[in-house]
């Protein structure tokens, strides 16, 4: 815990008046990722901070880059990229807030929505800071209306939303472009490998700061319980997924066929399930993982062989409908859970059948594996919960020239969305699909239908979510 006087503003080299403005605004105390951020961005280091809105995380970038600002040099020294045009909006409103003592500093939104032209003019004019979006602020750069070859500090804010919308290759191609003499901030809520990945290859000795709590060093809570037979065993799938309603769930089962029949069984009862297995040809594969990683599918079933290479940071539950056959697998499965902040937990169903299975995981665990109850079946006539998010498929994709920005603009634009109520991008040859919040996803379906991207039209559609692919490979693997 940081002591008064390290959370105090005043205990850094912050400028008198920047620090009388901070009085001013009522930030008193340094919030947790200001006690520990602030310091090393000051210091000019780069650093990769783990840390939500809502955190103060703004100023920690803010304090940062006007610490350096020239204000008679009206070249672009700063850059932030945010995922949507409402957090640029906040993002350049905070700044502004922040440089209020400092004479003439000019923070410009740059960002899709917005007629290029105007932006263009704007920029010419000239800017210290530019806050936009990954696809506007590259279409810029490839026209030359705006030059970062003075850039001193690139922000990446929100950047695990930023991959999540498809915006990985854009920021390459941006990041590409800068001076590689800089300073690279980067704000995230969750920290997945692809994350890790980006900080290796675009920062320099970065620092980590960590004020949220992780499932790194957490052990995953794990649950048993005993079924009779397998009517049990279904019920027993349906009562767990009542009781705690993950918003996403990874059921593993041992046939691909046993995942069809679950997942079949699971939709009859209203539950949004759907099976991956080997028989599914690559294009259903591909939009069962988006559908189920995006959030618009609750419960995915699959064998351990489907559900391999499966790369999803935040798990809500693991449930073993059977318990693996063995130890290196269950803890494999297992591993999976968990979401950064909070603990990953495992339910696994177990029958006496599956006796030496649950003897061998006791002998690695080195205790007795007792089992609960199961949740009461007055919750089965309870209903199944809907999902926050649909997925929306578009006939068209890479081959067509279509970037997730371009995606995100036929959404956001005139009578259309909310950014913040834009899910996952993922765009693939021919298609892309986007996930939008199901109770907006009709105003969306028509902005994107009476719409056009780059130019032309494309049809869209909804997916159900009981939508499931009858294709099948003609011979299988698992
Ligand atoms: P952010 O996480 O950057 O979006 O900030 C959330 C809100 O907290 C913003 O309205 C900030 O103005 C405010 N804020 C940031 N740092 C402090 C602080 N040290 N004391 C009080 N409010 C703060």
């Amino acid at each position: 815990m940081p002591t008064d006087r390290s959370s105090s503003f005043s205990s850094l080299e912050l400028h008198p008046d920047v620090l009388r403005n901070l009085a001013s605004l009522g930030f008193e105390k340094m919030t947790p990722i200001q006690a520990h951020g602030l310091a090393p961005v000051l210091r000019g280091q780069d650093v990769i901070a783990q840390a939500k809105t809502g955190s103060g995380k703004t100023a920690v970038f803010g304090l940062g880059l006007l610490s350096k600002l020239d204000p008679t040099n009206f070249e672009v020294q700063s850059l932030v990229l945010c995922p949507t045009r409402e957090l640029a909006d906040q993002v350049a409103e905070e700044i502004r807030r922040l440089a209020r003592t400092m004479n003439n500093v000019k923070v410009l939104t740059v960002c899709g929505g917005t007629p290029f032209r105007i932006q263009a003019g704007s920029l010419e004019h000239g800017a210290h800071i530019v806050v936009g979006t990954p696809g506007r602020i590259e279409d810029h750069l490839r026209k030359g209306t705006l030059k970062l070859h003075n850039l001193g500090t690139l922000v990446l804010d929100e950047a695990d939303r930023m991959l999540d919308m498809g915006f990985q290759e854009t920021l390459e191609i941006i990041i590409g472009q800068l001076p590689k003499k800089r300073q690279t901030l980067l704000f995230s809520a969750t920290y997945p490998q692809q994350i890790q990945l980006i900080a290796t290859r675009v920062m320099q000795d970065p620092v980590t700061v960590r004020v949220d709590a992780t499932h790194d060093n957490e052990t995953i809570r794990q649950h048993f319980y005993k079924v009779r037979d397998e009517r049990q065993r279904r019920e027993a799938l349906r009562l767990l997924l009542l009781k705690h309603r993950p918003e996403s769930a990874l059921v593993f089962c041992s046939t691909k066929r046993e995942t069809e029949e679950i997942a079949a069984e699971l939709r009859e009862h209203g539950f949004s399930a759907i099976a991956l297995h080997g028989d599914l040809e690559q294009r259903d594969r591909d939009q069962t993982l988006v559908r189920f990683s995006n959030r618009s599918v609750s419960v995915l079933v699959a064998t351990d062989v489907a559900a391999r290479g499966l790369d999803i940071d935040a798990l809500d539950a693991v449930i073993n409908y059977h318990i693996a056959r063995d130890v290196e697998v269950h803890l494999h499965r297992i591993g999976r859970t968990g979401r950064a902040g909070s603990k990953g937990t495992a339910y696994s169903l177990i029958s006496d059948k599956e006796g030496y299975k649950v003897a061998l995981l006791e002998d690695y665990l080195d205790h007795a594996i007792v089992t609960e109850a199961l949740p009461p079946e007055t919750l089965l006539r309870e209903a199944a919960g809907r999902p926050k998010m649909a997925t929306i498929v578009i006939d068209g994709g890479k081959k067509q020239k279509i970037r997730p920005g371009d995606i995100l603009g036929a959404l956001t634009g005139e009578n259309g969305i909310a950014g913040t109520q834009v899910g996952k991008i993922n765009v693939f040859d021919m298609r892309s699909f986007v996930a939008v919040q199901a109770d907006a996803a009709k105003s969306a379906l028509a902005k994107l239908t009476a719409g056009k991207l780059k130019g032309r039209s494309f049809r869209s559609r909804l997916i159900s979510s009981h939508a499931v692919s009858k294709r099948r490979k003609r011979v299988g693997g698992s």
